[in-house]
């Protein structure tokens, strides 16, 4: 009985940000999505990021700042639209070994190479393994490989397409004599995405902000604003950091939506602390939101641990209570235990949300500096084009029908 009440309550859509949340089991069971519930600590955190930033982007930021909340939750509706999505938003780290997980890449070239296969199809229609992830390879060659890896599949990856051009395949392999005649078709297979991808997308988005910010383009800088919002609050999230990231490996089904948007929805906004300080100038994006992660990640344990202990001692009677949200009905975490938790938490909810808020607008004001600190005062986001409405529709079609790809924290 208390595992189905968990799993009424706790369909989750996901995992929002720090807090986030979930589109409930309703609304799965009737295929109607409530967005904005769910959606509450990812928003919160926009929004008040935008309301630490210097005057000099404030003047764009301010009157933008409803966007910029909005669109917070954009990159967690994607997750219905395309299976490309999911993986933005966590990394498995405990699939590679343990703290500091000194042999995986903190750059995302170098740790997509050592996850990926190079196979090639004959004119029979034979496959061939060409190059093996495990493969020991000479300095030289793996430097010569690295560049061509780089051309010529990393942008494959990153357009969702798992196909590598056949000339260039023979090009490169024939000069290092491992290919004596041209293949009709080259692919590669990667073993990385499964495990989530969330620091190195980190790095990818902060570059495309510093870009959009260099070219001043208004409609961009909003956008990816808003989205990278969205996975530096995931990534402060510890159950974003690990495999068993809705307590499905320990039996805490339902965890997942109990820290990041029960607690959250409850007391965020009654009791939480958000004068969170100014943002500051990052020296090294892609090293600092590897240490978002890992942080969250060394918080893994006491999540769970604590949680287990406290189910095990409160009242079995009071853990869960009927409660009404967005209008509907249905059984969550009761009010006090929720507390409870939170206490003996000692407040790491509220601190990873409070961290969240400023690293958010670090990320912002270090893109905006490294892009030479462009003058916003004049820029003009304008209105929608034509495809941009149409893509945003798209999303929010895909998740009103509530078929999410790959992961989800609902059980
Ligand atoms: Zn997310």
């Amino acid at each position: 009985m208390k595992k189905q009440l968990n799993n009424l309550l706790f369909l989750s859509s996901c995992t929002v940000a720090i807090l986030m949340l979930t589109a409930s089991a309703i609304p799965e069971k009737t295929g109607i999505n409530l967005p904005s519930w769910g959606f509450f600590a990812h928003k919160r955190i926009n929004r008040l990021a935008v309301l630490t930033l210097p005057p000099e982007m404030m003047v764009f930021f301010k009157k933008h700042i409803d966007f910029i909340a909005d669109h917070a939750v954009d990159p967690d509706m994607r997750r219905y639209a395309t299976r490309l999505e999911g993986a933005r938003h966590f990394i498995d780290l405990d699939q590679y070994g343990t703290p500091p997980f000194e042999n995986l890449p903190r750059n995302w070239s170098d740790a997509l190479i050592r996850h990926t296969d190079i196979r090639v199809v004959d004119s029979k229609g034979d496959t061939m393994l060409l190059v093996d992830h495990r493969d020991t390879m000479t300095p030289v060659f793996r430097q010569e490989y690295r560049k061509w890896f780089r051309q010529s599949v990393v942008p494959a990856f990153y357009s969702g397409n798992h196909e590598v051009n056949p000339d260039s395949v023979f090009r490169f392999f024939s000069d290092w004599g491992r290919l004596d005649t041209r293949p009709a078709d080259a692919f590669f297979q990667e073993y990385i995405s499964g495990h989530g991808i969330l620091p190195w997308n980190l790095q990818h988005f902060q570059q495309k902000l510093t870009d959009a910010f260099r070219e001043r383009d208004a409609r961009l800088i909003l956008k990816l604003s808003a989205e990278i919002g969205h996975y530096i609050g995931d990534a402060h999230v510890p159950l974003h950091t690990c495999s068993n990231y809705n307590g499905q490996k320990t039996g805490q089904h339902g965890i997942h939506g109990f820290w990041e948007s029960r607690i959250p929805e409850l007391f965020a906004d009654e009791s939480y602390d958000y004068f969170v300080g100014k943002p500051v100038y990052i020296e090294n994006t892609r090293d600092w939101f590897w240490q978002c992660a890992l942080d969250s990640h060394s918080m893994v344990d006491s999540v769970l641990s604590i949680e287990k202990a406290l189910r095990e001692s409160f009242p079995a009677d009071r853990q869960m209570c009927p409660d009404m949200r967005q209008g509907i009905m249905g059984i969550h975490p009761c009010r006090e235990f929720a507390s409870a938790y939170q206490e003996a938490l000692d407040g790491m909810v509220e601190r990873r949300m409070r961290a969240a808020i400023v690293a958010v607008s670090s990320a912002w004001y270090t893109a905006w500096a490294n892009a030479g600190q462009p003058d916003l005062s004049g820029l003009n986001a304008g209105t929608p084009n034509q495809q941009e409405l149409e893509e945003e529709q798209t999303v929010r079609n895909a998740f009103a029908l509530g078929k999410i790809f790959g992961r989800t924290e609902e059980h």
